[in-house]
This record gives C-alpha cells, structure tokens and sequence, in this order.
C-alpha cells in the first residue's frame, strides 16, 4: 500500500523551459519554479515572452521531442516501480511531457494542460488544481495509501510535507537551507537508499 509520488522535471527529466530557452536563445524564459516560488506569475511571464518572439506549442514541442530523460532516470523508475506504484505529480503540461512520456513508457501523470489556438499559439494554461501536489498526496491518503515524496524545488514542498516521507533530489541551495526537514539526495543511487530508509521507517 505504498506509492511513489515523483516530481517530473529536474528528478526525471531535464528542465524543459531552460531547454526551450537555451534552443531558442531566449534568456528571458530561463526562469523556473527554483527561481519565481509563485508558479502564475511564472507561467504569465513565460506566455508574453512566447507570444513576443512569436513562438507557439509546436516550436516548443520540437525541442521537447529532441530532449531525452535525465541519465539513469529511466532505470531509477522500473526499480521504483517494481517496489511502489508511482504517480508523478507535474507542474508541467500534458502537450509538453508526452515526448518524454513516451521514453519513461507512459508512467501515470498528473498535470495541467493548455489552451492553444488554432495557428499554434499558445493563448492560455488551465491549473486543474492549485497546489495540485499537495492536495494529491492528500487524496491518497484518503485511499489508505502511504506515499514517499521525491521533488528537487519550491512547487514540491508542500507535497514533501504532506508525504509520510518527503525527499530531496538535486534541489538549489536556497530550497536546502528553508527546508532543512527533507534529507538531501544527489543520484539516483542515493535517492534509491532514501526511498528504501523511509520504507523501514515504516516497519
Ligand atoms: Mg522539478
């Protein structure tokens, strides 16, 4: 009765906004979650930076179908999988993550989705739920599950807090020093170990 609540990108999969700003040069979308804590003014910002370079979801989708799954992301998940049920719970879209989807062989994802015109433009972003990774880990409890948390930023902290057992995986200084609670992990061997310690904690 234990499952797996994993973070996307930064855990699984490079940051795909740094990758989008990188192939494209544009600076100005480089900002993440590590960086802007309040995930509308973010995703805000990143729209009228799109829509400014003329930029719309299949030029976006070109550079995320290109990017591959972080090294050793994909054996991580078949242990996990063999040990939890895994759900990863995203702050990204369901257009942008299916490139990368595809290569993690479809794990269950919970994310958000986008309003896209016609011409490719990406017009609005529809939140399916604020704070969606919180509240998820919340409803699982509800089924009498328990649940190890796995997140690398700010948008994973409530979810860490709310998991039995939460964990941090490659986080910016910033996020290790407010939230000194979480143990700290580096690889995905080391974050195999926590996963394996909070189960025993369990016992
Ligand atoms: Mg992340």
């Amino acid at each position: 009765m234990r499952i797996a609540a994993l973070d996307l990108e930064g855990v699984l999969v490079p940051e795909i906004w740094i990758n989008v700003a990188e192939r494209t040069g544009i600076d100005d979308l480089r900002r993440t979650t590590r960086d802007e804590p309040d995930y509308d003014v973010l995703m805000k910002h990143r729209l009228e930076v799109l829509a400014a370079h003329d930029l719309g979801l299949p030029d976006i989708q070109k550079v995320i179908a290109s990017m591959q799954p972080l090294p050793g992301a994909g054996a991580f998940l078949d242990w996990l999988r063999e040990r939890f049920q895994v759900v990863i719970l995203s702050d990204t879209f369901y257009p942008f993550a299916a490139p990368l989807m595809r290569q993690l062989g479809f794990p269950t994802l919970f994310c958000h989705d986008l309003d896209v015109d016609e011409a490719g433009r990406i017009v609005d972003y529809r939140i399916r739920l604020k704070d969606q990774k919180r509240l998820a880990v919340r409803a699982l409890h509800s089924l009498n599950f328990r649940i190890v948390a796995a997140g690398d930023s700010y948008n994973d902290t409530t979810m860490l807090a709310e998991a039995d057992a939460g964990i941090l995986f490659r986080p910016p200084d910033n996020v290790i020093e407010e939230f000194p609670q979480f143990p700290v992990t580096r690889s995905y061997d080391e974050l195999r170990t926590a996963f394996l310690a909070a189960e025993r904690g369990w016992a």
